[in-house]
């Protein structure tokens, strides 16, 4: 099991899919949707269409 390692949520494989997408392919430890956000100053919403986009372009980190 991941958690955050800013709050110790449970990740999602999303949230681990868009972390290693959007900052580092390597990351060994990840930020939630919300810690991510945050930490880029857009809204949750933004994460969720990237995932989204992501996904539909056939990303393989996206299951
Ligand atoms: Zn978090």
């Amino acid at each position: 099991m991941t958690c955050c390692k800013n709050c110790e949520k449970i990740l999602v494989l999303d949230e681990i899919a868009i972390y290693r997408r959007l900052i580092c392919r390597e990351a060994e430890e990840y930020l939630c949707k919300n810690c991510l956000a945050a930490s880029l100053k857009v809204e949750v919403g933004e994460i969720d269409k990237k995932i989204e986009h992501f996904r539909s372009i056939g990303c393989t980190l996206f299951v």
